[in-house]
């Protein structure tokens, strides 16, 4: 193509802004190294099937569009999954983006004559699903943020875990003179009381404000350095000089500067989105993990579909067409359970959405492993047959009492989950700690086999596509192993392809 040639088509090439969010460890990093790796292996086993019967598809990443925003490492990710030593990457930590092209041969007319190709740009952008958390600020004062939040640290799940902060905050008043070293101190302990609650009681994983868990640059930074206090009921505004009205003051600057320019210029910017969940340590808290859980996802709607008078409504020159709802690492259970863990998400996200007045959007619920770590086994115990995988525990894991170095194999049952999603939900049947899942080393994977596009095997998710390993040291797994990654794309950009 001539140079006139690629300026016109960049300039007439549709961009799909696709964000990816979901809590800390949720899977987000994982998810996007296996979707672009996947996508750019055209040759890779199992192939996407959307682009599968597609001739003279060019897959490549380009320079991102945004110069001030961070790219993602997706070279040095993919390096740490698959060396030699494969290692879980290290975790999303702030916002970063990736521009992947889709390139095939022009299907229209006018592209035809002009020589170009139709292209599609899609701009993935990795954010900590953290940061939604604080859209909740946007609408509320410093003193109905502090009883919220003096309110939850009171009633905390474990009293120890809030003990240091409340018991700082009864020596602070709020008429005192506005010291740093006190702002500085209280920031500290609230930071401490909220990460060690996330830690600990996972319905608290809605408390933020969000850069208090995920500083992303603003480490140190005053704009973070405030905390709620007790307020009088009466005194809404802070005296001049005294500490209430400097932590009011930061409050609301975290609110103009931090708060409010993340979602003017990247959330409002998204067209499709992809939401990771860690459903399965929810279930591993019984009923109240899940609702926990749909606590959780109400809070996410309500930014995805904002009320029409909200702040934010009215930034939002668009709106999110498409929304994937994935639960993440569907490879710690057996395949007979996959299509049931979508089901339990699948209700989670239907009575979230009711109760948030969601309409408008198209949603799908899926289970996904955006690296499969382990194959199915069929384990007969005493006449009885159960679904197990197998995998390399990650080192210093414990299985029946037995602690792994990281490189043997262990064959694990990690429970059936329920045929009707609602028991997931019900306290009498959902108890707390009822499977055993285990955190497993990624798979050694093998390279890319050199398989022309078209001939190459098409596997299911049913089984997996390398045959039975004896010994975990040596376990090879084919090109790019995962559960759902393929469903998953066709559902976000099927629409945008030939
Ligand atoms: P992020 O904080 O959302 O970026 O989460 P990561 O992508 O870093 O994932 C957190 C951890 O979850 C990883 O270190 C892995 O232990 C685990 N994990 C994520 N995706 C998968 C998966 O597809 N399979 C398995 N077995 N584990 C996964």
């Amino acid at each position: 193509m001539t140079d006139a040639g690629h300026l016109l088509s960049d300039l007439i090439t549709p961009t799909v802004r696709l964000g990816v969010t979901g809590l800390s460890r949720s899977g987000k990093t994982v998810f996007i190294t296996g979707l672009v790796k996947s996508l750019l292996d055209l040759n890779a086993v199992p192939r996407f099937s959307a682009l599968d019967r597609q001739h003279g598809l060019k897959v490549y990443l380009e320079p991102q569009p945004d110069d001030d925003v961070p790219r993602f490492q997706f070279e040095d990710h993919l390096a740490a999954l698959s060396g030699p030593d494969p290692d879980w990457p290290e975790s999303t930590r702030r916002i970063s983006q990736l521009r992947l092209t889709l390139e095939w041969p022009a299907g229209d007319w006018a592209r035809q004559a002009l020589g170009m190709p139709s292209r599609l740009h899609i701009d993935i952008v990795d954010y900590p699903g953290e940061w939604l958390i604080d859209l909740a600020l946007l609408d509320q004062s410093f003193s109905d943020w502090s009883a919220d939040a003096m309110h939850y640290a009171r009633t905390a799940f474990k009293p120890e875990i809030s003990a240091d902060f409340l018991k700082f905050c009864g020596k602070q008043a709020a008429g005192d003179p506005a010291e740093e070293a006190i702002a500085i101190e209280g920031a500290k302990l609230f930071k401490t009381y909220l990460g060690q609650s996330r830690q600990r009681d996972p319905s608290r994983a809605i408390l933020g404000p969000g850069r208090f868990l995920l500083p992303g640059d603003l480490e140190g930074s005053p704009l973070i350095t405030f905390f709620p206090l007790d307020l009088p009921r009466e005194k809404n505004v802070g005296r001049a000089g005294s500490l209430h009205a400097l932590l009011e003051r930061r409050y609301e600057s975290y609110k103009t500067h931090v708060v409010e320019p993340f979602f003017k210029k990247h959330f409002s910017r998204l067209d499709r989105q992809v939401v990771l969940i860690d459903v399965l340590t929810a279930l591993n808290g019984g009923a109240k993990g899940l609702s926990d859980l749909e606590h959780g996802l109400e809070g996410v709607l309500k930014a995805f579909r904002p009320g029409a008078n909200s702040w934010l409504s009215f930034i939002l020159p668009r709106r999110i067409d498409k929304i994937a709802f994935a639960a993440t690492k569907a490879d710690h259970i057996h395949v007979t359970s996959h299509r049931r863990l979508e089901a339990i998400l699948d209700k989670a996200v239907a009575r979230a959405a009711r109760r948030s007045d969601m309409a408008g959007a198209d949603t799908r619920s899926f289970a996904l492993a955006a690296l499969r770590a382990t194959e199915n086994v069929d384990k007969v115990a005493s006449g009885v047959s159960y679904h197990c995988v197998r995998g390399r525990p990650v080192r210093g894991e414990k299985v029946d009492g037995r602690t792994f170095d990281g490189k043997k194999a262990a064959v694990v049952f990690p429970g059936d989950l329920p045929d009707d999603p609602l028991a997931a939900f019900d306290p009498e049947v959902a108890q707390v700690g009822q499977y055993a899942f285990t955190r497993f080393a990624p798979p050694q994977l093998l390279p890319t086999p050199d398989v022309p596009v078209g001939r190459a095997a098409v596997s299911t998710a049913a089984e997996p596509p390398w045959g039975p390993t004896h010994d975990g040291a040596s376990h090879a797994s084919p090109a790019w192993p995962h559960i759902g990654l393929d469903r998953l794309f066709t559902f976000l950009f099927g629409d945008e392809l030939p």
